[in-house]
């Protein structure tokens, strides 16, 4: 019987001044651009938008806030943008909208953990009081720099149903023609069939300014999740 000859693998290269491998080079990313994801999956898709520099909001923000959730889920809503404490936490809705919106998913009974939740905008926007950073709304501009991400995002993931949270979500998903106070609550189709339907964002709701009107908005926001039952 022949014995198979065992393929040897060449010798590592060495640093010659350590002995240990040079370090990678970090990929230079210039102003105005993006680094391609390496392939078609969503993971890489998140890796390139870490390095994103398509518009300014990636300079005074800590870090991009990609979607998360099943890569596969049948349900994926969209925001608008990541708040104070999700830019910190690099983590989408975890900041007291994103509770918000938990709360409302658990009265109606539904796991939020089946969604993939992800924004329009992956950037923090926001102005400096002291302290505090407040929320700004990101421009026409950097919502169509960003848009890119998000179209990775459903091309990938090919949900079943899209929800949109506020208007900024639901411009960029159901076009500019969609009017969210008199739209609310419907059902939408996108132009590939997918059906879609857009409410409130739940920071709309914190922001009313008195008991009566906070419980008005978000019964409202509950009515209009309300269709993720029959879906
Ligand atoms: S907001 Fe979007 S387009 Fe602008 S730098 Fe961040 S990821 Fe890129």
């Amino acid at each position: 019987m022949a014995t198979r000859k065992t393929p040897t693998r060449p010798p590592a290269k060495r640093s010659p001044r350590s002995g240990a491998s040079p370090p990678r080079r970090p990929r230079t990313v210039p102003d105005g651009s993006a680094p391609e994801p390496v392939d078609d999956s969503l993971a890489a898709l998140r890796d390139a938008a870490a390095g994103c520099k398509r518009c300014p909001l990636w300079k005074p923000a800590t870090q991009t806030v990609f979607g998360e959730g099943p890569a596969k889920a049948r349900v994926l809503v969209v925001g608008e943008q990541p708040g104070d404490q999700e830019d910190l936490a690099g983590r989408p809705f975890v900041g007291p909208a994103g509770q918000m919106f938990d709360r409302a998913l658990e009265e109606l009974g539904i796991d939020r953990s089946r969604f993939y939740v992800t924004n329009a905008v992956k950037h923090f926007k926001f102005e400096r009081r002291g302290k505090v950073r407040l929320h700004r709304s990101p421009n026409p501009a950097e919502q169509a720099a960003c848009r890119i991400w998000l179209e990775g995002e459903l091309s990938r993931i090919k949900p079943d149903i899209v929800v949109c949270l506020g208007a900024i979500a639901a411009r960029n998903v159901l076009g500019s023609k969609f009017r969210l106070m008199a739209q609310r609550g419907t059902w939408q189709a996108l132009p590939d069939g997918t059906r879609a339907f857009a409410t409130v964002h739940p920071s709309f709701i914190l922001r009313q300014r008195d008991a009566t009107s906070r419980h008005a908005a978000y019964r409202g926001f509950v009515a209009d999740l309300a269709l993720l039952l029959d879906a």
